[in-house]
């Protein structure tokens, strides 16, 4: 390093969104994920999603749901323009899945993408083109039904070290439909579905009763997982937690089926992961991993899902509390599974 002092500058903002753009699109299913946020926080009750090649060529992500109106179609390209909060006091109670307001702007200057928009209230859809850039957005019209259609071709075009990073086809693709998998296991009032190069590959229709969910899970999980899981309902407080886990006494546990969900977003939290080992401790072979796919509710503000731009991970206030009570509710889940079935080698 030299002595000399270094001349300060403001970033354009192209660049300044192509930096952003590392933290949240890390791949093509990393735009399908924030994609798919977008279209549920608009209220869709359908989202359909065709992959061309992986992602690489082509992602497209159709919604029902309330639309964008013309004259603010610019604006979600920008950065920090969020239509879901707009103080810190916002922050702390958030219902959404997005927030940051960086996803269209991120994406699109690390793509060419098209935002085609019909709210209800508007006669006419809209069409805004974004290529690598941050403003100036040409705007036409088109004939589009109710809804959103945000259409992503060539990733990476012009960020070729991140390009270099793409997988094959096959392993792009895959990451993808497990996005759609855990997506769908947390909006089971939705319907999904998934094509690959023109080929319909997952359809889950919406299911509104709540004694059909196991059709959805025994499609994502497996048929065993869904016929012999143990459901869960604990209460404790303000916090809730619901779901499934596999009997500790199936051998078929499988390394996959393990969701956990706070508030309808999909974790990969270490203390709850920790809660959940503990709670399988000494039921289970040490190699074996647990199966679940569970959903804990906690009032907002006890959470804070503000610490990753990806929103992997949240943190709790009352870290303790949390950990405990998921504990409890497996244990005495396995608890009362074994007492109901006394012929059956217990613990
Ligand atoms: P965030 O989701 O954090 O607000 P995004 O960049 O993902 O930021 O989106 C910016 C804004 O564009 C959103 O706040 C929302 O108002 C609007 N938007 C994006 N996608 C959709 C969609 N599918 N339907 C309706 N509005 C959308
Ligand atoms: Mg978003």
């Amino acid at each position: 390093m030299s002595a000399t002092s270094a001349m300060i500058r403001i970033l354009p903002a192209q660049l300044a969104n192509q930096i952003a753009a590392g933290e949240v699109v890390e791949r093509p299913a990393s735009v399908v994920k924030e994609l798919v946020e977008n279209s549920l926080d608009s209220g869709a009750s359908q989202i359909d999603i065709e992959i061309d090649k992986g992602g690489h060529k082509r992602i497209c992500i159709r919604d029902n749901g309330g639309g964008i109106e013309k004259d603010q179609l610019a604006l979600a390209l920008s950065r920090h323009a969020t239509s879901k909060i707009s103080s810190l006091d916002d922050l702390e109670h958030i219902h959404s899945l997005g927030f940051r307001g960086e996803a269209l702007a991120s994406i699109s200057s690390v793509a060419r993408l098209t935002l085609t928009s019909k709210p209800k209230s508007q006669q006419q859809a809209w069409q805004a083109h974004a290529q690598g850039r941050d403003m100036e957005v040409q705007l036409n019209p088109v004939a589009h039904p109710d809804g959103t259609c945000v259409e992503v071709i060539d990733l990476f075009f012009n960020t070729p070290a991140r390009r270099k990073f793409l997988r094959a086809e096959k392993t792009e693709f895959n990451h993808i439909d497990e996005i759609i998998r855990r997506i769908s296991l947390s909006r089971f009032d939705v319907s999904f579905s998934l094509k690959h190069n023109g080929k319909l590959l997952r359809k889950y229709p919406a299911l509104t009763q709540q004694t059909d969910h196991l059709k959805r899970l025994g499609a994502i999980c497996n048929k065993d997982f869904a016929n012999t899981a143990i459901a869960l309902d604990s209460h404790y407080q303000d916090m809730t937690l619901s779901g499934w886990i596999a009997p500790p006494d199936v051998a078929h546990q499988q390394s996959d089926v393990q969701y956990f969900y706070v508030n309808g977003r999909m974790m990969r939290d270490k203390l709850i992961n920790h809660a959940i080992r503990q709670a399988f401790e000494g039921v289970i072979h040490p190699d074996s991993s647990p199966n679940y796919v569970l959903y804990l509710n906690i009032t907002h503000n006890e959470v804070d899902v503000n610490v990753h731009p990806a929103k992997h991970e949240v943190r709790f206030h009352q870290a303790r509390l949390v950990h405990d009570f998921i504990f409890r509710a497996i244990a005495d889940g396995i608890h009362q599974y074994f007492s109901d079935a006394p012929s059956q080698a217990g613990p």
